[in-house]
């Protein structure tokens, strides 16, 4: 059998292939539900200086400006005042 590039696939290859994308279909849906306590990330619900989660790039806001919202790695209600060591400016 050739690939699109007319080099030959062996049985091999694609036996590898398919171990690969079963491995990364497992993996991924553990991954995307992982995320950090607010303990082990150190968030605080108070702004550090003038960094807070309304400011950061993880932040995925709630239903108004002051509402609480989530976060993509830490876990729980996060207040858009918060802050912990994860914070990553938006740019
Ligand atoms: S990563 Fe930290 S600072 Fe950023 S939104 Fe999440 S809890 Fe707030």
């Amino acid at each position: 059998m050739d690939n699109a590039n007319g080099k030959e696939i062996s049985r091999r290859d694609l036996l590898k292939g398919a171990a690969l994308l079963a491995a990364t279909a497992m993996v991924r849906p553990a991954r995307a539900q992982a995320k950090a306590s607010k303990a082990v990330m150190k968030y605080q619900d108070h702004p550090n200086g003038d960094a807070q989660c309304s400011g950061c790039l993880q932040f995925e806001p709630g239903k108004t400006p002051t509402a609480m919202g989530t976060c993509k790695v830490v876990e729980g209600p996060i207040s858009p005042k918060g802050w912990c060591i994860a914070y990553v400016k938006k740019p």
